[in-house]
Order: C-alpha cells, then structure tokens, then sequence
C-alpha cells in the first residue's frame, strides 16, 4: 500500500483590480457576458470569457431551457464555440462570474464537473494548461490548470 499526497495550489485575490492586466480585462469580459445570459428560471446568470492564443476573446453564458436539463453552462457554451471556431488555436486561460439578482455573488464561481471535464479534454487536445480565474465579489481564485479542480481526470489517455 502506498500513500501519495495531492497537492493544489491556489491563488486568491481580494479584488479584482489585485489582478494582472491581462486577468482582469477577462474578469470584465466574463461579467459583461453573464449580463447577457439566459437565465430566466434559476436567475443565476453565469459569464464565461476564454483568452484564445491568438488572442482572441470569446464570451459564454448560460442558457437555460424550461425543459431544465437541456440547458448548458456559461464555460461549455464558450468552449464549444472556440472549438467550433478556432478549433487550431489553444485556449489560454478561463475567466467565470456569475451574478444573481443582488448582483455578483459572493463566489468564487466554481465551474461544475461536466464544464471541468471538457476543460480536462481542452487542455488535453492542445496539450497547455488553461489559466482558470474564478470570478466573486469576496474573494477571487486562481488555479493554474484543470488538475487543481479535477485531479486524477478521465483523459484521452485513459482510453488505452
Ligand atoms: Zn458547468
């Protein structure tokens, strides 16, 4: 029998205006995309913003469906949609927020496992970590790569 010790690191942040540039402008554009969600029976709105290596921005939300279970996530809805775009382009980082109608929740926005999941296969197809900035009003957490979120991952590799 062997032990082994799982270490996580993450990094926290008061306020958003603690962050690098870089971090921040992606907070802005995930809050700005969380106004434009479709939320209109959890009234939970998410924003997702992913920095594409090329620079480019992509902004997700939530869409939510009265048939509940067919809605998808803020993080899912941008990922697919940079894959289905640039789908030769790596994604970088991932910034998530979320809002209810107090405005931003305290947080920080935890992405649920399936959005984990597809971020563990994105990072896998372009073989980097993404950046994850998990957006709140208290406090705002970064992990540098899906390991920290979702260690020992079902991975293309685990098919062999
Ligand atoms: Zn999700």
């Amino acid at each position: 029998m062997r032990t082994k010790e799982l270490r996580i690191f993450v990094y926290e942040y008061d306020t958003v205006l603690e962050l690098p540039e870089t971090d921040q402008k992606l907070v802005f554009a995930a809050r700005d995309a969380s106004e434009k969600a479709y939320a209109p029976y959890s009234k939970f709105q998410v924003g997702a913003a992913l920095l594409l290596a090329n620079g480019e921005i992509i902004q997700g939300n939530n869409q939510e469906n009265s048939a509940f279970t067919n809605g998808l996530c803020a993080e899912r809805v941008a990922l697919f949609y940079a894959n289905a775009n640039f789908p030769d382009v790596s994604v970088k980082a991932l910034a998530v927020t979320a809002k209810n109608i107090n405005g931003l929740v305290a947080g920080p926005v935890k992405p649920c496992g399936s959005c984990r999941q597809v971020l563990v296969e994105t990072e896998a197809r372009f073989k980097n970590p993404i950046r994850l900035i998990l957006d709140g009003k208290k406090k705002i957490q970064i992990f540098e790569g899906v390991d920290n979120l979702l260690p020992f991952a079902f991975k293309p590799d685990s098919l062999g």
